[in-house]
């Protein structure tokens, strides 16, 4: 599918990440993989010919033209402040909600718990985005091209943060996109769920789990012209790597030790890695972080590639045989991911070369946790932070566990990234405060009732008194 596009389109074009094939494609044809040989594509730029800033503090200065001039509205964004490391797009065409205006909070408490010293520890809050988690990132990327193809239709399969970002910037375009939402049998959280419905997406529920689900949209979205807006597209995670810049940019331009990230179907780390090869080939950083993805104990193939495996990028040339021998064992053994973080229940992540990519530009590594300590730092961050959902805080726990091995040392400086907000999944929550044994739990204190029967009513007095208990004080005189 070709359509006429007068953007940039010799500066900027995609490009198949396979070293022996690099075939190159112009940005106005939809695909969501290279039709030679299966692999996935890049966005790629030509620098040297594109208009950039010298220095990064130069993004800096949009803090005080947003809201004012004909282009304050892409200062005010997150993404496009940054919009010379994504020139794929004309500005006419950028689809934009005010995403990416997120906060980096340096947590001292969270820090002890964990122990790092103060001022060490970052916590990149993701949640505060338009529709609660970092998609809004990528979407605002995905969407602008859609606008610029003159799509009409936009799809993606989802464990819930994908559709409810998706759905919410459907109805925000102008003309608006039909968004329709492919939702597998699996566990969706209720926050995310209510999302796609509220903001009018067609939501369909096919069989299967999230990794079926994927498979199927892909194929159908081909067939019937659907737009593909899942992180197999390489323009949601050209958005997504203006997370690292603001990181940069919350650290006055001083680059981290650590990045650390919870690992799903892997586009965050796949655009963090880009975004620091990028800036630093430029010329704009002089040092490169290390990265730490952290999956869940029940999906955690990543780990078992890069870690049990010992499966490396190797410049693109890393041994597939291994994976597909782990891909087939799953399908054998009907293997399932289970994990109570949704948002990383996934078994067959579609960037998992991309992420090997990002680990050997970062010297990164895998780690897994379970979804005990995952709930567990949830727990910490919201008792000492801004809160966040299961699947945040897989990257907290997995922070504590580098430190227990001394891999990360108490003086590093480290950034976790937090993906989506604490109310996308109100239930988890819950659950884990009024569980049984849970290390950091919460519970609602009940005040037993005094009276024999509801009529005549309660004393105050006697709530009082069980008030006072709660509390741990004396009864007032
Ligand atoms: C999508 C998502 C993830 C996983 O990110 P990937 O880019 O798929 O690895 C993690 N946490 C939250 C909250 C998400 O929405
Ligand atoms: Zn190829």
């Amino acid at each position: 599918m070709f359509v006429t596009v007068t953007v940039m389109s010799d500066k900027v074009y995609q490009v198949c990440i396979n070293p022996d094939c690099r075939q190159t494609f112009g940005i106005d044809e939809i695909l969501f993989g290279c039709p030679k040989c299966d692999s996935l594509l890049d966005v790629e730029y030509q620098w040297d010919r594109l208009n950039m800033p010298e220095s990064l503090e130069f993004f800096e200065t949009r803090w005080a033209t947003k809201g004012f001039r004909a282009e304050g509205h892409l200062d005010f964004s997150g993404v496009w402040r940054f919009r010379e490391m994504l020139q794929f797009v004309g500005k006419d065409d950028i689809v934009t909600i005010g995403e990416g205006r997120t906060l980096l909070e340096e947590n001292d408490l969270v820090a002890r718990e964990v122990g790092m010293k103060p001022q060490r520890l970052y916590l990149q809050y993701e949640g505060l985005n338009p529709s609660g988690s970092f998609k809004d990132n990528g979407m605002t990327a995905a969407f602008s091209l859609a606008r610029l193809l003159g799509r009409k239709r936009v799809a993606c399969a989802s464990t819930g943060n994908t559709s409810a970002s998706l759905a919410m910037f459907a109805h925000k375009t102008d003309p608006p996109m039909q968004g329709i939402v492919f939702i597998g049998t699996g566990r969706i959280a209720y926050g995310k769920l209510s999302q796609a419905l509220d903001y009018g997406a067609l939501t369909l529920q096919i069989e299967g789990d999230f990794d079926a689900c994927l498979r199927r949209v892909i194929e159908v979205s081909d067939k019937l012209g659907l737009y593909l807006m899942n992180s197999v597209n390489p323009f949601r995670l050209e958005g997504q790597k203006a997370i690292m810049y603001r990181v940069l940019e919350a650290r006055n331009w001083d680059v981290p030790d650590w990045i650390i990230c919870p690992g799903g179907n892997l586009g965050n780390c796949s655009a963090f890695g880009k975004a620091f090869k990028e800036m630093y080939e430029i010329g704009l950083i002089k040092r490169i972080p290390r990265l730490a993805v952290i999956v869940a104990t029940g999906a955690n193939t990543l780990y078992q590639v890069h870690e049990t495996d010992a499966v490396k990028w190797n410049g693109g040339r890393y041994d597939k045989g291994k994976v597909s021998a782990l891909y087939k064992h799953m399908d054998e053994t009907n293997y399932l991911p289970h994990t109570i973080a949704s948002a990383i229940e996934i078994s067959r992540p579609v960037n998992l070369p991309k992420a090997l990519r990002s680990l050997e530009i970062m010297n990164g590594l895998v780690r897994e946790v379970t979804d005990e300590d995952i709930l567990e730092h949830k727990a910490l961050i919201g008792r000492y932070g801004l809160g966040c959902e299961p699947a945040s805080a897989a990257s907290v726990a997995g922070l504590r566990q580098l430190i227990r091995e001394q891999v990360v040392s108490p003086d590093d400086s480290v950034v976790c990234i937090l993906t989506g907000h604490e109310l996308k999944d109100p239930d988890a929550t819950v659950k884990y405060h009024t569980g049984i044994d849970m290390k950091a739990a919460n519970p609602p204190e009940p005040i037993p009732p005094t009276g024999r029967c509801a009529n005549p009513p309660r004393k105050v007095a006697d709530d009082l008194q069980a008030i006072c208990a709660a509390l741990g004080e004396k009864l007032p005189d």
